[in-house]
């Protein structure tokens, strides 16, 4: 996709030269994200989803549009659906439900200057569209990551038994998939980094998964064993793949305070899991110390993503302090946008944006060389993704 089909995402930026404005139009890939909206979707849920924190219903003294996030809405999506930037939000949400949500998904996924995806599909359910359909109505492949607390939920749910478990659940990971690149934990929201990270005995995780099958009966299983997460990485550690960790802000059924990502040096120190990427996603307003641990280990790597949505024009200071102590071989692009599209237009929108201020001012400054601040965006942007994935090129 070339520039065309990009919002001028540098609209009102002074000074940017050619060279890193062209950088920074040339295709993202987006490392982690999810799908978005099936539809029909209502302006309460829609609004809702503005906010990552709170399951909660909008209360009816405020609209998510009043916030960081909705001013940048209605900057940067409005546009594309024939607005004037800063529409108000009733005309926006009006123009919104006119044109229908496929017609809405298509513009702002093929706006977004994405040439391949790499989807969490494990979370959302019917609410949101298959993998496939982002491919069809982006127009760029997607490659995904297997959830590990959805694997270890979808072999018990399947009638593996407790003898075989550990057994089972390599062997998928042994053979996840053309498409997987990559795994993914979920144990910041279900547990909390502050755990024991030895890799358990198989002993051990099958009588913690009898435990596990008791308690649950004929319920759906959901995996809140610190254990069983342990292992379940471990296990991707041991076939090879890249791991994908949450961290940072989520919503509040995770403990905040007990995601900081130096909370995971225990593992991190471990000789095997320094074998294999570790990508810590999203980080805020724990960026600066992921920033620290992609320094301290070659193994580790990290994104702003989703904080650069959720801050809006603040995301300028988000990526600054994102290129502060890492080796920027170490940093990826991601919007870790789930359900409105908006979301997979805006990461990309923002971070542009945050980049060409930033890296422009270094520039014209001085302290930075342009051929440099070109190749810090192509590696961010996408080269380290290529190299840490093996994707094709
Ligand atoms: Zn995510």
């Amino acid at each position: 996709m070339g520039s065309d089909a990009l919002p001028r995402f540098t609209a009102g930026l002074a000074d940017v030269p050619d060279a890193l404005l062209e950088a920074l139009s040339a295709p993202l890939v987006d490392h982690h994200v999810h799908t978005c909206f099936a539809g029909p979707l209502g302006r309460a849920e829609f609004e809702a989803s503005l906010n990552e924190a709170s399951p909660d219903p909008v209360p009816p003294f405020l609209t998510q549009f009043d916030g960081q996030l909705g001013f940048a809405v209605r900057r940067w999506c409005a546009p594309l659906l024939g607005l004037e930037p800063h529409a108000p939000a009733d005309r926006y949400w009006a123009r919104r439900m006119e044109l229908g949500d496929e017609v809405v998904a298509r513009t702002f996924l093929r706006s977004a200057g994405v040439d391949r995806w790499i989807v969490d599909p494990g979370y959302g359910g019917d609410r949101i569209v298959s993998t496939g359909t982002l491919a069809a109505w982006s127009g760029a492949p997607c490659s995904e990551v297997v959830r590990l607390e959805a694997l270890g939920e979808e072999l018990l749910a399947s009638g593996v038994s407790a003898g075989d478990y550990p057994a089972a659940f390599r062997e998928r990971l042994a053979d996840p998939g053309s498409d997987v690149v990559g795994a993914k934990s979920i144990v910041a929201y279900r547990c909390g980094f502050d755990l024991e990270w030895s890799p358990p005995d198989d002993s051990v995780v099958r009588a913690e998964v009898r435990r596990w099958a008791a308690a649950t009966g004929s319920a759906a299983p959901a995996m809140r064993s610190p254990l069983l997460s342990v292992f379940g990485i471990h296990a991707a550690v041991q076939a090879g793949l890249p791991v994908q960790l949450h961290v940072g802000l989520g919503d509040r059924d995770l403990d905040l305070h007990r995601v900081d990502p130096m909370l995971l040096l225990g593992l991190l120190r471990q000789p095997a899991v320094q074998r294999v990427p570790v990508l810590l996603l999203h980080c805020y307003p724990y960026h600066r110390q992921a920033g620290y641990l992609a320094q301290a280990f070659p193994s580790v790597y990290f994104d702003v993503g989703l904080a650069v949505n959720h801050v809006g024009v603040r995301s300028v200071e988000v990526v600054a302090e994102a290129l502060e102590l890492a080796p920027f071989a170490k940093q990826l692009y991601s919007s870790d946008a789930w359900g409105p599209p908006e979301l997979h237009l805006l990461g990309s929108v923002l971070w542009r944006r945050a980049m060409a201020r930033v890296l422009a001012r270094w520039v014209r400054e001085g302290d930075w060389a342009l051929p440099d601040a070109v190749r810090v965006v192509h590696m961010i942007g996408r080269g380290n993704a290529e190299r840490v994935y093996g994707l094709p090129r």
